[in-house]
């Protein structure tokens, strides 16, 4: 029986089209002057005054790119702004400075070990500037520095000139030769010049091309040039992380697994190999090394194992600033049966820069509030304004901005323009914060399946 196969028109979305509004897409920046000293209110960030100044000081640290393996805590309260400053340094390094970010929770997977995870984050945090100079195009303007006389070689001169597509190194010389002879150039000198690289090489007579060179007589020879001293006017500057350079050299991956994000492990042996390449382009000035910065969000979540592994992992020479973030007081290490403040070990803990975050204000939290209505397109009554701030001092700052987005669908359904007190009630009573949420669990805790962990003594018998 033969077989049919149909196929319908894919449908084709447009996803250029899609905005999406992120928790941090209000934040730009650190909101800070060209002093440091923090703006109230700028770049999309409120209060935390002190955090911000901090970070502020820990962002010229970076720039300053002189401090490697420096770490960083950030320790408050949920909702209290971590993430939104990591976000904030993240957007005032720019975008050649690596930042990455990683949840501690990220690092356990059944794909990679949880050092080879935490590696692949140390390294994608590490930004290689490199430094390659342009093929030679049409009319690129190119200069030469030429030994002009090889019985004084001290003297030395400037040669500029102009190329064009159909140029061959012959035509190149002639042209050379035409403006050295201008220069009183001594007979006997010889260069060559490769158009596609640019790179100046001593042409020895053996050399097939200087045959070419010598029909043109002995009076207009080349001049002799050291090697290398073609000087570009272009130069062009690209920063890849360590990571890309191991994946696009693993021969296992291949570079396509830079999109998929399916890299798997990397042989030790090949990330050797890269180190040494990237220290051998900078020993030659072909690059520089910008370490970046690694986030982690939760980083209560990492083990012993982890946490020993990072503690050595900073001591590199190459090392990002790893900045973490904990809304943990004491807590227990994981991996072990002992506490800590945040779940840190004492070592790493004791190397560490903390900022603190504070709870906010009122006012903050209505201007914040106020800031992410401005994101999602949200117009509110004061009323509303006034409603959701109360709502927030008593819940969370997070719960608060989530019921922006709600109470805009509600009242846009109700066909009105702005979001009133009405929405904003409805909303706060279709979703629970946690407070309400704990207790709804309480009153009903016997009526769900899953309640064996309670302890005897608590249960209703
Ligand atoms: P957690 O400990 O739960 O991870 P956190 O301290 O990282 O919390 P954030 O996620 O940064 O808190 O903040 C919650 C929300 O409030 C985010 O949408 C964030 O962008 C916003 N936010 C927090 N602080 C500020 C601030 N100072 N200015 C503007 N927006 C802020």
């Amino acid at each position: 029986m033969a077989a049919s196969i149909t196929t319908s028109a894919p449908e084709v979305k447009d996803l250029t089209r899609m905005e999406r509004v992120g928790a941090h897409s209000h934040i730009r920046g650190l909101g800070l002057d060209d002093a440091l000293e923090p703006r109230t209110a700028s770049q999309g960030m409120v209060g935390q005054m002190q955090a911000r100044k901090a970070a502020g000081v820990i962002l010229e640290m970076i720039k300053d790119g002189k401090i490697a393996g420096r770490a960083v805590l950030m320790a408050g309260a949920p909702g209290t702004g971590k993430t939104a400053i990591a976000m904030g340094m993240a957007q005032a390094l720019g975008p050649d400075v690596p930042f990455t970010m990683i949840a501690g929770s990220e690092i356990f997977s059944l794909e990679m070990s949880k050092t080879e995870a935490l590696t692949q984050a140390l390294r994608r945090s590490i930004g290689v500037r490199i430094k390659e100079e342009t093929e030679l195009i049409e009319g690129e303007v190119v200069e030469v520095q030429i030994d002009r006389n090889p019985t004084n070689p001290g003297k030395t001169g400037k040669l500029t000139l102009k190329t064009t597509e159909m140029e061959t190194i012959y035509d190149l010389g002639q042209k050379m030769v035409e403006s050295l002879n201008k220069e009183k150039v001594m007979a006997g000198d010889v260069i060559t010049i490769d158009k596609a690289t640019g790179k100046i090489t001593k042409l020895g007579r053996s050399f097939a091309r200087a045959r070419d060179y010598d029909a043109m007589g002995p009076e207009t020879r080349f001049v002799q040039c050291p090697e290398g001293e073609l000087q570009r006017r272009k130069e062009v500057v690209h920063t890849v992380t360590l990571h890309e350079i191991d994946v696009i050299n693993s021969r296992q991956q291949g570079f396509l697994a830079l999109f998929s994000g399916d890299t798997g492990e990397i042989k030790a042996e090949v990330r050797e190999q890269i180190n040494n390449k990237v220290a051998e382009w900078r020993e030659e000035g072909k690059s520089e090394i910008v370490p970046g910065v690694l986030f982690i969000d939760e980083v209560h979540m990492l083990d012993i194992e982890c946490f020993s592994f990072l503690n050595r992992a900073l001591e590199d020479d190459w090392a990002p600033i790893v900045i973490m973030a904990s809304n943990r007081g004491i807590t227990r290490i994981r991996g072990t049966k002992y506490t800590s403040p945040h779940g840190i070990p004492i070592d790493l803990l004791d190397r560490l820069l903390i900022i603190g975050t504070t709870p906010y204000s009122e006012a903050e939290i209505r201007q914040i509030l106020s800031i992410r209505c401005e994101e999602e397109d949200v117009e509110m009554t004061e009323d509303a304004r006034e409603a959701l701030t109360k709502i927030g001092m008593q819940t969370s700052l997070r719960y608060a901005i989530h019921l922006i987005t709600a109470a805009n669908l509600v009242s846009r359904k109700r066909k009105a323009a702005e979001v009133d007190v009405e929405d904003i009630k409805r909303v706060y009573h279709l979703f629970l914060d946690e407070k309400r949420s704990v207790e709804y669990l309480r009153e009903y805790q016997q009526e769900f399946m899953f309640s064996e962990d309670i302890p005897e003594s608590q249960q209703n018998t």
